[in-house]
């Protein structure tokens, strides 16, 4: 295969399932030339959800620092709300939140390949906080939450998919949520385009 054509994991969050946003999201996704080569309806356990999420110090300062941003430009007190301005502590209490919410309904999981589909994909999928992230994608498009209200909420923000950062995570990510024989080999039409094939 191509050195280029990656294999990202997608996971429609339960809000997006519950909200009907499955063929939407599906369509962004298509429409931009990506292969779905795996598809199925889950209802996580709280055991692999903490898999599935990174426990490193790194991940949980990321988190820290998203929340802090955010914050900040609302104009709100961490230390008020969180009771510490440690940003790994805060991450810590952010992914308890965020492990209540996906395992609070089923979800949509999905392998998608494709020309750099790992960041292709992140771009298609916008920002984290939907109130930062930029119109035409699918966080900026459908739905209005913000990070802020759900710090103030105590609930992780609601922001409809989750989709691979790199490589190495999206490796992790699709064997923890597939089977090898679940991951599909075919041919999708485009693909000669693509790959540069209608010149022969
Ligand atoms: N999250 C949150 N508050 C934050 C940062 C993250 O509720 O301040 C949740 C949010 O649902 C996000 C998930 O934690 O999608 C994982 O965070 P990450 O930084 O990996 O963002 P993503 O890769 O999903 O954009
Ligand atoms: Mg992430």
């Amino acid at each position: 295969m191509e050195k280029t054509i990656e294999r990202t994991f997608v996971m429609i969050k339960p809000d997006g399932v519950q909200r009907g946003l499955i063929g939407e999201i599906l369509k962004r996704f298509e429409s931009a030339g990506l292969k779905i080569v795996g598809l199925k309806m889950v209802k996580a356990t709280k055991n692999m959800v903490e898999e599935f999420y990174p426990k490193d110090k790194e991940w949980f300062e990321t988190i820290g620092q998203k929340t802090t941003k955010a914050y900040q430009e609302a104009g709100l007190s961490i230390q008020e709300t969180f009771g510490t301005t440690n940003l790994e502590e805060i991450g810590k209490i952010i992914k308890k939140w965020l492990v209540d919410f996906i395992v609070s309904g089923p979800v949509v999981a999905m392998v998608l390949e494709g020309n750099h589909a790992i960041m292709k994909v992140r771009n298609i999928v916008g920002y984290t906080d939907p109130f930062a992230a930029a119109p035409g994608t699918i966080r900026g498009d459908l739905t209005t939450d913000s990070i802020a209200l759900g710090n103030i909420m105590a609930r992780a923000v609601v922001n409809v998919i989750h989709a691979s950062s790199s490589q190495k995570d999206a490796e992790k990510e699709i064997s923890i949520w597939f089977e090898k024989k679940e991951l599909m080999s075919y041919k999708r039409c485009d693909e000669d385009i693509i790959l540069g094939r209608f010149l022969k």
